[in-house]
């Protein structure tokens, strides 16, 4: 997570964020994170000059920019389900308690209580997986299962971050707003309430314990392994590429969120972005 990150990559964000907010690829590389993208990552795909300024407008602004560039199928979508822009705000989420852990969407505007907290966390040591981090104990049996099927395929996997507690996420971000502002802060890290690892049931894989976050995981045979074998043990990527619009946060290839095989698998073969999906199938439903 980013209060982690070691003092380079803090350099290294510093010196990005040195190169000035106006240029298309720093503003790219760095957008809204889901709270711990890597600041040093590159910008794998750098957005058309209309999207990029979509994302620095305001956040009522974005909304009305993003409507007549909706993706087809949301054409024919009734207004009870369209999919709300991304917008900083704290509005709690409707499916707030951990009981109902599948179903709980967070985004940018949707939030988790200060209170929010598993009561059946336990180490991800107990998957058998090498690294770091607490996760809730329904998540150990496919998570073990996962692993072992990564380390069949020649491609082990590690935990960089799971659990993230409420109070975590307030010194993480305050950490960040100290050193660059809130605003910039905003991009950096997710805003306490409002990261899915408060869920105690995500996780951010690497290939072993110590890699830093990195796009470049993605590209990685164990990232590609991840994403496309993933959902068959019930997790599925959050934050897929190119899809900032949909999910609020840029590509996280390492960011798995556990939503139980049956789920995994109906939001797999949706195709779709796993907050639309949460959006359209529990929260927005009467
Ligand atoms: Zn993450």
């Amino acid at each position: 997570m980013l209060a982690m990150h070691s003092s380079r990559a803090t350099r290294a964000s510093l010196a990005l964020l040195a190169v000035g907010l106006t240029g298309m690829v720093a503003t790219a590389a760095l957008g809204a994170s889901g709270g711990d993208r890597s600041p040093i990552e590159p910008a794998r795909s750098p957005k058309p000059a209309a999207a990029v300024a979509t994302q620095r407008l305001g956040h009522d602004q974005a909304a009305q920019a993003s409507s007549p560039a909706s993706p087809a199928p949301e054409a024919s979508e009734p207004p009870a389900v369209r999919l709300p822009a991304c917008r900083y705000r704290d509005q709690a989420t409707r499916f707030g308690q951990p009981r109902y852990w599948k179903k709980t969407l967070l985004d940018t505007n949707l939030r988790l209580a200060r209170t929010y907290q598993p009561w059946d966390l336990v180490s991800v040591s107990r998957a058998g997986l090498r690294g770091s981090g607490l996760v809730r104990q329904k998540v150990i049996a496919d998570l073990t299962a996962l692993a072992s099927a990564a380390r069949a395929a020649g491609k082990p996997l590690a935990v960089r971050s799971a659990y993230r507690s409420y109070q975590t996420q307030v010194a993480t971000f305050a950490s960040w707003v100290a050193r660059s502002g809130y605003e910039q802060a905003l991009k950096f890290s997710a805003r306490p309430g409002h990261s899915e690892h408060q869920l105690g049931t995500t996780m951010d894989f690497t290939t072993a314990p110590g890699v830093p976050l990195s796009t470049d995981f993605g590209a990685s045979p164990a990232g590609r392994w991840l994403a496309a074998n993933s959902w068959r043990y019930g997790f599925i990527m959050s934050y897929p590429r190119g899809m900032r619009r949909v999910s609020c946060y840029g590509y996280e290839p390492w960011h798995f969120r556990y939503v139980g095989r049956e789920l995994a698998a109906l939001i797999h073969e949706s195709g779709q972005v796993p907050r639309r999906y949460l959006w359209e199938h529990f929260e927005s439903v009467p």
